[in-house]
């Protein structure tokens, strides 16, 4: 099923924005929107000091559409440490040459500009939440609702031990220099030569991302070194996203290029002969891009945040959230959205956004004294290049269950799950690709 017809069986729009207004034009510093700016309204009922920390998918959102919903009364402060934002989202087709980080490089301006964001530049390292403030360095910021989206931190890999070996064997799961030193490397690679790349173990930033890198390695390898290879060892049992449309990937499209390594869990890295020790055995190749373990960053720890279920403190890697409003489960007044948190949905970026709108709603609804929306419907979508001119997606809708406090996949009244994948990669999906990635930036930082 095409995934416009998809969505149109679901009752959403092709960009498959449920818990918000959509707000077209371009996200791009480049491009400049057409669109009439809404007003921030002046009253809304709701007042109070909102801070948001971290400027990326979930946080520029939130930002956003907490004036746009919220009103003048609502002051909204963004915490970010970087001056602008390089988007994951499509990074992996700066490996092949079909986009650059410059392209995908956004800013906060339209944000104070056009809904009166207050911006601050700066790392947050200390989260006070029954005093309600935050602090960087000594400067100190004091809250009513406080909304936490940092993102993701990196496990180590035993063998990749310094920061100048860390760069050299680039995750590039991060957008930015090292998806450039990943692409370099690329095109440095001998013909013949063998790309070697990791998948960790489940749940990481974006489930069908490395499956798709590997498809996008793997087209521009076959028209640039086509004697060359590409390994995918994979730390879990099976494809953990979009499995019909990357089993197809693997053994048709990109047939004889890719091989498929299942529970290769990784032991270690041996830089000087570049060699992968895995639980499947050792691998070594031209080319090594470890993509590590991942969980919630350093912030969350050091201020008691990191609260997931499982019972050796040191194994702990998520927040747990009640996702009717994103609320941290032991932390009133805190909201923790994006990647580090446990919400029953994938980590990714444009469920980042979908969250963010209904964290929001929520929060607007509290600061003029009522209570969430009880039961907020999101969805996700994804797309995924299989080739240069082809992708494949993936998408599903979400309902709040009150009773696990997650979203779950909708059923049908048949008890069908309201999700699914394109199965197939066509030159059709490829376009509504880019137009639907315009429209979530354009979502999101404009
Ligand atoms: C290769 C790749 C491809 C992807 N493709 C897709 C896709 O097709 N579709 C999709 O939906 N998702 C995709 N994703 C996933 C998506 O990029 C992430 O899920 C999304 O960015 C998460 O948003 P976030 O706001 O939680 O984190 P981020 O976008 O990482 O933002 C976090 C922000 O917080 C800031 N920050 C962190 N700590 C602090 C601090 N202490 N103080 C101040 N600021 C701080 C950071 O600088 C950053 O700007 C992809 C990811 C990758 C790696």
């Amino acid at each position: 099923m095409q995934r416009r017809h998809f969505l149109r069986a679901a009752g959403l729009s092709a960009a498959g924005l449920v818990a918000g207004a959509v707000q077209a034009g371009s996200g791009s510093r480049t491009r400049t929107s057409s669109t009439t700016v809404p007003p921030v309204p002046a009253d809304t009922g709701a007042a109070g000091r909102v801070l948001v920390i971290g400027g990326g998918m979930a946080g520029t959102t939130a930002a956003k559409y907490l004036r746009l919903w919220g009103g003048q009364k609502v002051q909204v402060t963004m915490i970010e440490r970087e001056t602008s934002y390089v988007s994951n989202i499509m990074s992996n087709l700066v490996l092949n040459g079909g986009r650059t980080i410059a392209g995908l490089t956004y800013n906060w301006d339209r944000l104070v500009a056009n809904y009166g964001v207050n911006r601050a530049r700066g790392d947050v390292t200390t989260i006070d939440p029954v005093a309600r403030r935050v602090f960087v360095g000594t400067t100190r910021y004091d809250y009513d609702r406080l909304v936490i989206a940092p993102g993701i931190a990196f496990d180590p890999i035993a063998g990749l031990d310094t920061d100048a070996l860390r760069a050299q064997f680039p995750h590039a799961w991060q957008a930015g220099a090292q998806t450039t030193t990943l692409r370099d490397q690329l095109r440095a690679m001998p013909d013949g030569g063998t790309f070697v790349m990791t998948v960790p173990m489940a749940p990481y930033r974006c489930p069908p991302g490395p499956y798709e890198r590997a498809c996008v390695v793997a087209d521009w390898l076959k028209r640039n070194k086509p004697r060359s290879k590409v390994l995918v060892l994979d730390e879990n049992p099976g494809i953990t996203a979009e499995p019909e449309s990357f089993d197809r990937a693997f053994r048709q499209t990109h047939a004889g290029v890719i091989t498929y390594v299942p529970n290769a869990v990784v032991e270690r890295i041996d830089p000087a002969t570049r060699t992968v020790h895995t639980a499947m055995g050792p691998f070594t190749g031209h080319v090594i891009n470890p993509i590590p373990r991942q969980r919630a960053p350093e912030l969350l720890y050091r201020n008691g945040l990191v609260n997931d279920a499982n019972p050796v403190v040191g194994e702990r890697r998520w927040v747990n959230v009640d996702a009717v409003s994103y609320e941290h489960l032991s932390a009133p007044g805190v909201h923790v959205i994006g990647d580090p948190a446990n919400h029953g949905q994938p980590k990714a970026g444009h469920v980042a956004n979908m969250e963010a709108k209904v964290c929001a709603d929520a929060i607007t609804r509290l600061l003029r004294g009522d209570v969430p929306d009880p039961s907020p419907v999101t969805n996700s979508a994804c797309y995924s290049p299989i080739t240069f001119e082809t992708a494949s997606w993936l998408t599903a809708v979400f309902r709040y269950n009150s009773t696990s406090r997650k979203m779950e996949v909708t059923q049908t009244a048949t008890g069908a799950k309201v999700s699914g994948e394109a199965g197939i990669a066509t030159k059709d999906n490829f376009e509504e690709m880019n137009k639907w990635f315009v429209q979530l930036m354009a979502d999101t930082f404009s």
